[in-house]
């Protein structure tokens, strides 16, 4: 017996579309399907918090969530149009696995070990913006 796997939504041999290929190299995250080993969510961020992996969080689950009990910090990344404050980042939640624009804004949370190689400090960020800020020319901030 041979299996054949078609596309879903194309004619047989025709191959995947790019959508469809991409959607495929997605990690489907927490396995929610009792017939596979349902994951609870704790399990599952648990999980991640062993392999020092980023976890992203939206505004429902993240209070349940004590980030400095388990060694991680908030994600930060400057944010020069101002828009956010820098500690915004959306994706799918780790726990609820939904989209966190729609929940109210996710968050990131990376561990302590990694936060250098992946964010800036925002009091650094704070002091090099206002350095920056002092170092420009009046003329320049008058013109644009
Ligand atoms: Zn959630």
């Amino acid at each position: 017996m041979s299996i054949v796997i078609v596309p879903k939504h194309d004619k047989l041999g025709e191959g995947f579309s790019t959508k469809e290929k991409l959607k495929a190299m997605e990690h489907p995250g927490r396995q929610t399907n009792p017939m596979f080993g349902y994951q609870s969510p704790a399990f599952w961020i648990d999980d991640l918090c062993e392999l020092k992996k980023i976890i992203v969080l939206c505004k429902v689950c993240r209070v349940h969530w004590n980030h400095r009990k388990h060694g991680y910090r908030k994600m930060f990344v400057p944010d020069t149009s101002g828009r956010s404050d820098g500690y915004q980042a959306n994706g799918w939640c780790d726990a609820c696995k939904q989209f966190t624009a729609n929940m109210g804004g996710g968050t990131a949370y990376v561990s302590e070990e990694e936060y250098s190689k992946v964010c800036i400090d925002p009091v650094v960020a704070r002091r090099n913006a206002r350095a920056a800020w002092k170092e420009k020319p009046i003329y320049d901030i008058i013109v644009k």
